[in-house]
């Protein structure tokens, strides 16, 4: 049933923590990856690492020209792309009332701008082949709320109106569309905070630890492949039960 050997799938943010984790996993399932990442260089050391064919696109994923320009320099031998995983993020936290419109714009753009044009470019790039596709796009369990996110958290609760949105768009025309919602994940970022302030994020999660880029990478794999035929338009919190909770 799993559906994904043979298949091709780009990944924004694919030089990053989690987006490469992704393309790892993808990669060992069989099907071929466009790495896109405003980081070129890294995303080029990613695609060499995998274990089947890639390739390494620059993309910035906030710029329309961009994404037409990666799909007019998409090889013939990559050019059947029929899984998208919207993974390129970035944060800019800061309290509120001391946020600039700087901050406010860059993560909102990157995150959620982002997303919506990389959704719009896989319903062009999908009806191409058409046979339809898979969309993943990546929240986070900011969209309930954290201290000093307010432009994350926007962008992130954005996404998963836009998952939903574009489900109900896509489903005429075979596109599946989801998102998936991380908790806290042990990538170089959030390994950086303060170990006192990691502990506090520890004692709140279920699983008593933090989630790693592999156990994303396999939700995403999921909702990519046929086994989630049946599963559109939703948003699937991998938190270790964080947002569950024991209050
Ligand atoms: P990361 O910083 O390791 O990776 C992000 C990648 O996105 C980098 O390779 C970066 O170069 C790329 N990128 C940034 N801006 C870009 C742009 N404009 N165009 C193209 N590429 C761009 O971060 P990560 O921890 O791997 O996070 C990946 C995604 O997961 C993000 O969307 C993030 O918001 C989300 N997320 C992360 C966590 C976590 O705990 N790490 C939790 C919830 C959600």
């Amino acid at each position: 049933m799993r559906g994904l050997s043979g298949r091709t799938a780009l990944v924004t943010g694919g030089a990053g923590g989690i987006g490469s984790a992704v393309a790892v996993r993808l990669a060992d399932e069989g099907v071929r990856v466009v790495i896109a990442d405003r980081d070129h260089e890294a995303a080029r050391r990613v695609a060499a690492g995998l274990s089947g064919p890639a390739i390494a696109l620059a993309l910035d994923v906030a710029e329309r020209a961009s994404w037409e320009a990666l799909v007019d320099s998409l090889p013939a031998d990559f050019a059947g792309i029929s899984i998208l995983a919207n993974i390129a993020g970035i944060t800019r936290d800061r309290s509120l009332a001391k946020m600039q419109d700087a901050d406010w714009d860059a993560v909102i753009n990157v995150n959620l701008r982002g997303t919506w044009l990389g959704c719009q470019t896989a319903f062009r790039l999908f009806a191409d082949h058409g046979k339809g596709g898979a969309i993943i796009n990546i929240a986070s369990t900011a969209i309930f709320g954290t201290f000093g996110q307010a432009n994350y958290s926007s962008a992130k609760a954005g996404i998963t109106g836009l998952t939903r949105t574009a489900a109900i768009e896509g489903a005429k025309r075979g596109i599946r569309v989801n998102a998936v919602a991380p908790g806290v994940i042990a990538t170089p970022m959030v390994m950086a905070v303060p170990e006192e302030i990691r502990a506090k994020w520890t004692g709140q999660i279920l699983a008593g630890r933090f989630g790693t880029p592999a156990e994303i990478a396999a939700v995403v794999a999921f909702l990519a492949s046929d086994d989630a035929s049946y599963v559109t338009g939703q948003t699937l919190i991998a938190d270790g039960g964080a947002t569950t909770g024991d209050f």
